[in-house]
């Protein structure tokens, strides 16, 4: 796929999930790794009204090439990509349903949300939820490449989910479904659940291995 049509589908992804009510004012962002660089959605951007030809290109280390400027959580995408050798895109949001369950103070750190789907297990997982930090703390960085050298999909606490993609269809995908989940969690906090078993788990992660 040339760079013109990477850029025209990250502006589409990007609308379709602002409108969808996956980001408000500039939040969240996306990036595709190009060979020899990056691209990755610009600073004080929304992703609704995001234009082609100014998404923000990095070269693999992170200098500004062209574009408007990058997002500031563009270290992040960084250092997911140096853990991932296979991810090609990631998503980050700021998206109400996963954003509220980073704020939860009950979870288990090493695995935020329980399998409630089979979609779930298949497109995210296991959800690890990273320590707050500041925006814009660059050991955030180092925090994220060691845990998502494991995990393609990690949660920010009270911050939001940062998905890693061997496309950028899947990334979005995931993201999806994380956000997706993240509702069902919420809307079924207090009711008895019938979870999918351990047996359920671990037969979908041997066919279906994320
Ligand atoms: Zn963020």
């Amino acid at each position: 796929m040339s760079e013109t049509a990477i850029r025209e589908r990250i502006a589409l992804y990007g609308e379709s999930l602002h409108r969808r009510g996956y980001g408000c004012g500039a939040s969240g962002n996306i990036s595709v790794l190009l060979d020899g660089g990056m691209l990755v959605t610009p600073t004080n951007a929304s992703l609704g009204r995001l234009d082609p030809a100014r998404i923000a290109k990095l070269d693999p280390e992170g200098a500004h090439l062209s574009g408007d400027a990058p997002s500031k959580e563009a270290f992040l995408h960084l250092a997911m990509y140096r853990a991932r050798p296979e991810a090609r895109a990631i998503v980050h949001l700021h998206s109400t349903c996963s954003v509220a369950v980073s704020c939860l103070a009950d979870v288990d750190p090493a695995d935020v949300l329980p399998p409630i789907t089979a979609y779930y297990v298949m497109r995210v997982g296991r959800l690890p939820l990273i320590p707050y930090h500041r925006p814009g703390d660059r050991a955030l960085a180092d925090v994220v490449e060691r845990v998502a050298a494991d995990h393609h999909a990690v949660l920010l606490a009270n911050h939001g989910p940062v998905v890693a993609g061997k496309g950028l269809d899947a990334a979005v995908y995931a993201a999806e479904e994380l956000e997706e989940t993240a509702k069902l969690h919420l809307l079924l906090r207090g009711a008895p659940v019938r979870l999918l078993t351990e047996g359920q788990v671990a037969e979908l992660r041997e066919v279906f291995p994320t």
